[in-house]
Order: structure tokens, then C-alpha cells, then sequence
């Protein structure tokens, strides 16, 4: 248990030191009397001789009407070294409650804030899980017993579900009229094949996937694009029953959650419902679990409509274009609706990094893959969760994604 002492009741101080220390527990005090251990005590804005003192902030972060409004540029760079000179909640609080997420709008062609705005940019850069390590140190320091116990696990997008099979007969024939007309030989070959069953399909990857997950212990979660085909929403027709027969036997060994489409977002609340909604029907279960497809939301709004559709958990907190930690953490934690002042039902878990974002936009080999996985695990290893972002067709080991099953491999070492 941590003791705090302070005579500040703001709630954000309240989120920001629980998410900080949990699991480990808090007992909040406002009289020094009251304080089982003095002499190990958290002091915040409340002078005393013993204990430990907690730097505090100038700008009085936690009045409730206050806003950032630019990135406070007195956090060094060396925020973990300097770890006991700063405004330890503050920094915490600003990282989960996604400040930088309000405060900046630059973004890409599918409306997704760029990493380089994110205030870990200016630090040692977004690849570092700072309060999982400000947490280990303050503990430490603490003489504290951390409860924390790490979590690994596979996590799966499936965009299409297959790359021939169970599309129906209109996007079959048009497959093989586009095949034709476009000389593609070799495709049209496996797409024979495969529609003859003389070839597994490319994308059916599931039971290698979940013969991983079983080899190394690890739970395993998919999460499904049910929504209307169009656009960057490419998968199979939701009412498809090779797809359902895929869900449902999945859901068996395995966790399965929605993946919302990509949406206009005006629409995309009412959009993500109707998806749910087919989700749960084929489960025959609530839907608790969801990631965004292109890990496209907006802040708030996205998190306000997963929370008001009794979504439990979102998986999206990543990055499309950098690996590493968006929210500065590996661990599971409450999202802070910022604007509203609250601490919402919804848990957010983030992830390391995502396939397609390792390859294309880091641009590494699979060797130089391998050896930053390696590496971004070993700096958690203790401290924080592991997590990454993989697709059912980038673990086919065919095409432009050979020899990458030796990468998604190297995530159990
Ligand atoms: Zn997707």
C-alpha cells in the first residue's frame, strides 16, 4: 500500500496517482496524524519533514478548469533520471489522459494524429514505456512491494478473413474477371486452387496462430471487421457463413472482439453499433472487446462511443507509423475523458507495435524486426505488458510477407 498525504482533492491527482501505482493499493490521507507510515509516506502540496515530498507543478494541474494548452517544455529529457525533481502525477496524467490528443489536430490522410506530436517526441522518443519505469523507480524508492503481474499476449486483426474463399458468388467471379484481365497469372493459379480446395487459402492462418498461442501459454484475441464492404473496409460479407463458422469456432479457443470499421465520423457511433451487434449475434455473447481498424478514433469521441456501447476494453491505444508506447505506458489503464472531467468505465491496453507499421513505415528487415522486438520486450520485461498488433494474412509467410512468421515468432523469446 502507498500512503498519500495531501489536502488536494481533485480527481484528476486521485486518476493519475491510482492508474500510477495500481495494482498496489493507495490510502489517501489528509492529516498527517492519520498516517499509518509516516517516516514512508507520499507528502503532495502538504509540508512535512518526514517521509518523501513530491515535486510539485507551477501550473496547479489539478484545478479542474485548467487546460493545457501547449506542451509544458520543463520536462526534460531526462525524465527518468530526473524522476524525483518533477511532478511525477502530472507527467502521468498528461500521458493517460491524452492531453496531447486534444490539444493538437495535425493529422494523416485517414484522420490519425501523427507520433511526432505526441510530447515523447521531444524526450528520448515514443519508444520507452516512461511511466511503467517512473512507477518501477518510485516504488523502489517507496521500499514498496510491486503486486504488478505482467501480461503477454497475441492480438489479431482480421480485415479479411480469407483471401478467396466464402466471399460469395459475385466477388468470386469478380475476382476471377479481374485476375484475367489484368494477366494475373499467378493469382488467378492459387485462386483456382483455393476454390477448388487443392490449396489452403493464403489468409487461413488461425490454427497456425492459435498453435502459437497454445506452444507458449499465451491468451489469444481476434477482433473481426464486420461492417459493410466499400471503401478501406475490405473484408468478407458479414453474413458470409464460412466467416461465421470461422468466429464462432474461434471464439472457442480464443477471445473475439469487434473491429469497427472505417467510417465517416459522423456516422461512426451508429456504424460501430449495427457491427456489435452482428458480432454479438454470431457469438451469442456481449461484445466487450474492440480495436479500431487502421487504429483510426478520434479523441474523445470514439472513446465516448465505445464506452456509451458497453465496450470494456480498447485495444487501439498504438501507433500506425512508430512503435512504442502512445500513452507512455504498456499497461492497462482507465481512460480520463479529459474534457468532461471523469473518469469513464472504459479500460484502455495498449500495444507495442503493429506489423504493417514495422515493415512499411519503420521500413526494418526482418532481421532488424527481430532484433527491436527482442529489445522492446526486454526493456518491459518485469514492469510492463507485452503486446503487438498482427494480422491473419501478415503471418501467411507468403508473397511480401515471407520469412515475417520468423518475426511474430521472435515475440515469445
Ligand atoms: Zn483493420
Amino acid at each position: 500500500m502507498v500512503e498519500i498525504c495531501t489536502t488536494n482533492t481533485s480527481l484528476r491527482l486521485r486518476y493519475a496517482v491510482e492508474q500510477f501505482f495500481a495494482p498496489v493499493q493507495v490510502h489517501w490521507c489528509n492529516r498527517f496524524e492519520d498516517l499509518i507510515r509516516p517516516d514512508r509516506a507520499v507528502f503532495y502540496q502538504f509540508p512535512s519533514e518526514k517521509g518523501i515530498q513530491i515535486c510539485t507543478s507551477s501550473r496547479n494541474w489539478t484545478e479542474h478548469d485548467f487546460r493545457y494548452t501547449e506542451q509544458p517544455q520543463d520536462w526534460k529529457l531526462n525524465l527518468l533520471s530526473s524522476s524525483f525533481d518533477i511532478d511525477v502525477f502530472e507527467v502521468v496524467f498528461y500521458l493517460l489522459a491524452r492531453v496531447d490528443e486534444h490539444a493538437f489536430a495535425e493529422s494523416d490522410e485517414h484522420g490519425r494524429i501523427q507520433s511526432k506530436e505526441f510530447i515523447q517526441h521531444q524526450w528520448g522518443g515514443l519508444n520507452c514505456a516512461y511511466i511503467d519505469h517512473l512507477r518501477s523507480i518510485w516504488l523502489k524508492r517507496l521500499g514498496i512491494q510491486d503486486t504488478f503481474k505482467s501480461t503477454q499476449e497475441l492480438t489479431i486483426d482480421i480485415d479479411s478473413a480469407y483471401a478467396f474463399l466464402h466471399k460469395g458468388m459475385k466477388r468470386t467471379l469478380g475476382g476471377l474477371a479481374k485476375d484475367l484481365l489484368k494477366g494475373d497469372v499467378r493469382n488467378l493459379l492459387e485462386r483456382v486452387q483455393t476454390l477448388l480446395h487443392l490449396k489452403e487459402d493464403r489468409f487461413d492462418t488461425y490454427s497456425y496462430i492459435l498453435t502459437q498461442a497454445n506452444t507458449h501459454g499465451w491468451p489469444c484475441r481476434f477482433f473481426f471487421l464486420l461492417t459493410d464492404f466499400g471503401g478501406q473496409n475490405i473484408g468478407l460479407p458479414y453474413q458470409s457463413k464460412g466467416l461465421k463458422r470461422l468466429i464462432a469456432s474461434l471464439e472457442k479457443e480464443a477471445t473475439v472482439g469487434i473491429h469497427p470499421g472505417y467510417h465517416e465520423w459522423n456516422s461512426a457511433k451508429n456504424r460501430t453499433s449495427i457491427e456489435i451487434q452482428r458480432l454479438a449475434e454470431i457469438i451469442d455473447s456481449p461484445v466487450l472487446h474492440s480495436r479500431q481498424h487502421f487504429l483510426r478514433m478520434q479523441m474523445p469521441d470514439t472513446y465516448r462511443s465505445l464506452e456509451s456501447l458497453d465496450i470494456q476494453k480498447d485495444y487501439t491505444m498504438g501507433m500506425a507509423d512508430e512503435v512504442g508506447y502512445r500513452a507512455g505506458t504498456s499497461r492497462t489503464f482507465r481512460w480520463y475523458d479529459y474534457q468532461q472531467d471523469r473518469v469513464s468505465s472504459l479500460e484502455i491496453v495498449p500495444f507495442w507495435g503493429m506489423d504493417s507499421a514495422i515493415k512499411r513505415h519503420k521500413g526494418w528487415s526482418i532481421e532488424e524486426a527481430k532484433k527491436e522486438i527482442l529489445q522492446a520486450k526486454k526493456a518491459i520485461d518485469g514492469i510492463g505488458d507485452w503486446r503487438m498488433v498482427w494480422h491473419n494474412e501478415t503471418v501467411c509467410d507468403e508473397r511480401e510477407w515471407k520469412g515475417w512468421r520468423n518475426v511474430f515468432e521472435e515475440q515469445f523469446k
